[in-house]
């Protein structure tokens, strides 16, 4: 078995850097195949099979011909659920699914553990996408405290997507993403953009960057700044504390805090990424500008998903003031705040982003099924203890997550685990969603 076989993929945390390595060193060369085209053969297989009068077959096709995949989406998705049914479908596996909420007994009000380990059953491996904070993780946890004594195997869960929380999956296209457009991912600058308080692509993508060296730069509305606790376990763990700007203007043009305040207080501006005052340009200041749509549906109220419209914009004149090799990266979809004129620019990597997920997830599926071995150096230790291990740590008995989206808080029988957050004794993490809440709340 190889260090990643069977393992979960709750966080972006559940995976080493070196992992994360030979994850891409896999997907360059499934890409690399998908790009050969799924039907050739590599030029590697002898010729006289090259002459057999059979249709031929991608040797991709026959890494999981034996293997079921099961995508279990509780929340919509294009992206995250159609890749990685490709994939497994371009490696020979087969695939079931439960493509939205009214499809499955979740309707009828089944539980979350119910339905992920009666569905363990019949699958070799489960992506979930669920609407809840911390969901991921809770179903992993269901299956682990029962997986070897019934299942006889172990079923891994890959987060596809987890309320606001994480997205690591959507990371592993993004790094990729990043690697492939600057051939590095350490000492890169990349302004993480738009709604950073409710997208789980940034919050992954955060840790993501800060572990392999890169610079953050966080640029928002103040009411979308990063959660709390995401800032936390950047400075925890990374040592990272990302620079906050309102506007790309402010990054370009610092000033002094009592005038950003005193221009603040005459209200917001129409525009606050105008960039008419970004005389200097931010070409030389960012080689990555990763943008994220307003998460409407993550807001408790609809009219402050309106107000923050229309706050944000990659246009034209943006691509006249970044860098010539300034990449701009948006998960997608896209809603108004990148402009369809910046489609044509080659700085504009989102097409490319979305199109690795296919040969990242094939390059995932096969290292979790354990038909892929990680090439290169190997620790078999992930950066953190591997889910279920770390945040087993015995909860403050009797107090509930505060954070109504936690799913602690919508399942029925679920037990909530808050643990203090280290060296801050007065502060609790709910160890499902990582929201954070004081001790005598
Ligand atoms: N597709 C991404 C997600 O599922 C980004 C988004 O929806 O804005 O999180």
């Amino acid at each position: 078995m190889t260090a990643l076989a069977g393992r979960h993929v709750v966080s972006i945390s559940d995976l080493a850097n070196d992992e994360i390595e030979g994850v891409f060193r896999l997907t360059d060369r499934f890409a690399k195949g998908l790009q050969d085209g799924p039907l050739s053969l590599s030029r590697k297989e002898p010729r006289k099979r090259t002459k057999s009068p059979l249709p031929r077959r991608s040797p991709l096709s026959g890494v999981c011909v034996d293997r079921i995949l099961a995508t279990v989406f509780l929340e919509p998705s294009t992206r995250t659920r159609l890749s990685f049914e490709s994939a497994m479908q371009r490696l020979g596996g087969r695939v079931i699914s439960v493509p939205d909420p009214g499809s499955s007994s979740t309707a009828k009000g089944e539980s979350l553990a119910d339905t992920i380990r009666v569905i363990a059953s019949y699958a070799d491996i489960i992506v979930l996408r669920h609407p809840h904070d911390g969901s991921a993780l809770l179903a992993a946890e269901s299956l682990d405290s029962q997986r070897l004594s019934e299942l006889g195997r172990r079923v891994p869960i890959v987060n596809g997507g987890d309320g606001a929380h994480e997205h690591p999956t959507q990371t592993l296209c993004d790094l990729y993403t990043l690697r492939r457009e600057h051939q590095r991912i350490a000492g890169l600058r990349v302004a993480l953009c738009g709604d950073l308080l409710h997208a789980r692509t940034v919050h992954s993508l955060a840790y993501g960057l800060a572990r392999f060296g890169a610079q953050l730069r966080c640029i928002s509305p103040p009411e979308l700044r990063l959660p709390t606790y995401v800032k936390r376990r950047l400075e925890l763990e990374y040592q990272c504390t990302p620079a906050e700007y309102d506007s790309f203007t402010d990054l370009a043009e610092p000033e002094p805090a009592a005038s950003a305040r005193d221009r603040r207080g005459r209200g917001r501006s129409t525009r606050p990424l105008d960039l008419d005052r970004a005389r200097e340009g931010i070409g030389r200041l960012l080689d990555a500008v990763y943008v994220t749509r307003i998460q409407k549906e993550r807001f408790a109220e609809p009219s402050l998903a309106e107000a923050m419209r229309g706050s944000y914009l990659v246009d034209p004149l943006l691509l006249t003031r970044i860098g010539k090799h300034t990449t701009i990266m948006h998960p997608l979809p896209r809603v108004d705040e990148v402009d369809a004129a910046v489609d044509a620019d080659t700085r504009a990597a989102y097409f490319r982003q979305a199109a690795y997920g296919v040969p990242v997830r094939m390059a995932l599926i096969a290292l979790l099924l354990g038909k892929r071995k990680l090439g290169g150096r190997q620790s078999g230790q992930a950066a953190e203890p591997p889910t279920g291990e770390g945040l087993a740590a015995p909860g403050v008995s009797g107090v509930r997550c505060q954070n109504p989206a936690c799913i602690t808080n919508h399942e029925l029988g679920a037990r909530p685990r808050l643990v203090p957050v280290p060296h801050h004794c007065s502060i609790l993490r709910c160890a499902y969603c990582e929201h954070e809440q004081a001790t005598h709340d």
